[in-house]
């Protein structure tokens, strides 16, 4: 397997679940090798509502409201870059089950997004936000969008370079795009090595570090406007489920569904490790 930020043959570097994780011996890149073909298997309501099987999310709405604070000051940076609009528009890559369109929709934004989950989207709908189930390679867009959301997105996709050019033609000159990822070049990542808990293959084919990312963003006509890493609020029901999957001792998952049905649900902790790249890039100018 070429690594498609840089092109050298990738390395074999361990195996979890059955799948093969390759490293970039150059850029340090890594991928799943061994993906399956199907994927939306993956992201069923489970994946949602703390299926342990699934990796995902405990309750991604009640995990997403601990971080509204964060999506606020997000959509704030992102407006940084688009001046001079008076409505502007965002369209959001994965916008699993709604949320962080109807907080754009809130805040003025007209807001629109695609999930490859029937069940997110569904949520969504009910929420009044706009979002049909798609990836985005067989979207075709009635219209341009000022800005591109894509959070927690590009480590999921099988084909991050086309997610990248179909972005770039979807957005608006000037337009911004704007991703967040785990970045396996940080210090947290690189202290728990193999145990790293953002190894959660087939869900997440790519580990980024901060740097390939810009350079596979360069090579796609964005420039890189704004970078930094951001923490996240973490429910205590969602650590149990982490450390459940680091050890594999039942005893967490144990704990971490009687805490989800209790008063531990509404407390989150700010873990933050700084293990999450943020990156807004623009479009470039045409020439
Ligand atoms: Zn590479």
């Amino acid at each position: 397997m070429r690594c498609l930020v840089c092109g050298t043959d990738m390395k074999y570097y361990f195996e979890k679940k059955g799948f093969k994780i390759v490293k970039c011996p150059r850029c340090l890149l890594m991928a799943v090798e061994n993906f399956p073909a199907d994927l939306s298997l993956y992201y069923t309501e489970g994946y949602f509502t703390g299926d342990a099987r699934l990796d995902g999310y405990m309750d991604y709405d009640f995990d997403k409201e601990v971080t509204k604070k964060t999506y606020i000051n997000f959509l704030k940076d992102i407006g940084g870059f688009l001046s001079g609009k008076a409505r502007r528009s965002v369209f959001e890559v994965g916008c699993a089950t709604g949320f962080f369109l109807k907080l754009a929709n809130d805040h003025g934004w007209q807001a629109e997004g695609i999930d490859i989950s029937a069940y997110a989207v569904k949520k969504a709908i009910e929420k009044g936000a706009i979002a049909s189930v798609n990836t985005l390679e067989n979207y075709h867009a009635s219209k341009k969008f000022d800005a591109i959301v894509m959070q927690d997105v590009i480590e999921h996709v099988k084909d991050p370079v086309s997610l990248l050019n179909k972005s770039r033609e979807l957005l608006n000159d000037n337009g911004v795009i704007a991703i967040t990822t785990p970045d396996s070049g940080s210090l947290w990542a690189r202290v728990w090595g193999k145990y790293w808990h953002a190894f959660v293959p087939p869900q997440h084919l790519y580990y980024f570090n901060s740097r390939n990312l810009k350079s596979l963003l360069q090579k796609s006509g964005f420039e890189v406007v704004y970078s930094k890493h951001h923490g996240k609020w973490f429910t205590i029901p969602y650590i149990m489920r982490l450390f459940y999957s680091w050890t594999g001792l039942n005893f967490f998952l144990k704990l971490a569904n009687f805490s989800s049905k209790t008063f531990l649900k509404k407390i989150s902790l700010p873990l933050n490790v700084y293990d999450t790249t943020y990156m807004i890039a623009k479009k470039y100018e045409q020439q």
